[in-house]
């Protein structure tokens, strides 16, 4: 139950009501259970939540594409996929630049470097910039560079940073821990919401099953489950949940098909010498492929192929910027 910031009971009751109209139709056995996410829970009175990052609308009409290496390694790494990505049709470019590693041996990220990287490949591109922050403490920095801030599979619950990015003015991009349910999740999205920041972006990145030929086991189900449920914006990250190339771009149709906002994809311009995550990465080309690939089924949604619709945009901004020498 999220009672940190607890509602007052009159308003409580009146929620209580109201969700048991939406979450109940889904699960019978979610009557009320959502009451508490109030600020993040679909209800027939409230709106879907769009979040905007410049001239992109994530969770609207648009499909949004954000695509980058798993960790920013160099400059020249940086721009040479930010390029491509652009011209392949993502809008928004990924990279961690503080990495969360399970083993202290392990890449921990360039830091402040990092964000001075991806930063230049924004003015570059025009793409916009997502990047992880992995401590209350580096909010502020990150959130000098960042135009979205993402909350890794590790940090869902870490509170005290939540409770800082409730304030930081980016929206979050949050992904779902890797052992958490989806309650789990919606809670932890109340939590940034009710600490101040209502622009909450849920990424499903695969969960802990006893699986072992995928990294992770992409949940198909959540998709629809959350955008039913939830007013905030949903994607999928198939590159953590395959854990290996071949079944990125698969699982990226799925995630179209479900109903989807649209994706977070690892790309590495030499995925075989990548400090993290190379397995999973796709090069340049099979980006591109894939981007392609995705065209049939974004039109069954109703939705422009992302090449063309959102190249435009790229050219004119990489126009502008003077290309990349
Ligand atoms: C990442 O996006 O590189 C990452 C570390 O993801 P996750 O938190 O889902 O493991
Ligand atoms: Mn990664």
């Amino acid at each position: 139950m999220f009672i940190r910031h607890r509602l007052h009971s009159h308003s409580l009751a009146t929620l209580q009501v109201r969700s048991e109209t939406v979450a109940a139709d889904v699960n019978s056995r979610w009557n009320g259970q959502y009451s508490c996410f109030n600020l993040v829970a679909r209800t027939p009175e409230c709106e879907q939540t769009v979040v905007r990052v410049g001239d992109i609308a994530i969770g609207g009409d648009d499909f949004v594409v954000m695509a980058g290496p798993c960790a920013v390694e160099s400059e020249q790494q940086v721009l040479k996929t930010a390029v491509s990505v652009a011209q392949a049709g993502a809008r928004i470019l990924r990279g961690g630049a503080y990495k969360p590693r399970s083993s202290p041996y392990s890449f921990q990220g360039l830091g402040v470097e990092g964000l001075k990287i991806l930063s230049k490949a924004r003015e570059h591109t025009g793409l916009a910039i997502i990047t992880e922050v992995m401590s209350e403490l580096d909010v502020d920095v990150v959130a000098e560079y960042a135009d979205i801030m993402q909350v890794g599979t590790r940090s869902m619950e870490n509170f005290s940073l939540l409770e800082r990015l409730g304030t930081c003015r980016r929206p979050i991009l949050l992904k779902r821990g890797m052992t958490a349910t989806l309650e789990d999740l919606l809670r932890s999205a109340q939590f940034l919401a009710e600490c101040g920041n209502p622009d909450v972006i849920l990424c499903e990145r695969g969960i802990r099953t006893f699986e072992t030929a995928t990294r992770n086991t992409f949940d198909v189900a959540a998709v629809p489950v959350l955008k039913m449920v939830s007013r905030l914006p949903v994607i999928v990250d198939p590159s953590h949940a395959a854990g290996v190339r071949v079944l990125v771009p698969i699982l990226a149709r799925a995630a179209v098909v479900v109903g989807a906002d649209g994706l977070l994809v690892e790309v590495h311009p030499q995925p075989e010498k990548a400090v993290s995550d190379g397995e999973q990465s796709l090069t340049l080309e099979q980006f591109d492929a894939m981007m392609t690939d995705l065209d049939p089924y974004l039109r069954l949604r109703g939705i422009e192929t992302l090449n063309d619709t959102q190249t435009s945009s790229f050219n004119k901004a990489f126009a502008l910027a003077g290309g990349v020498s």
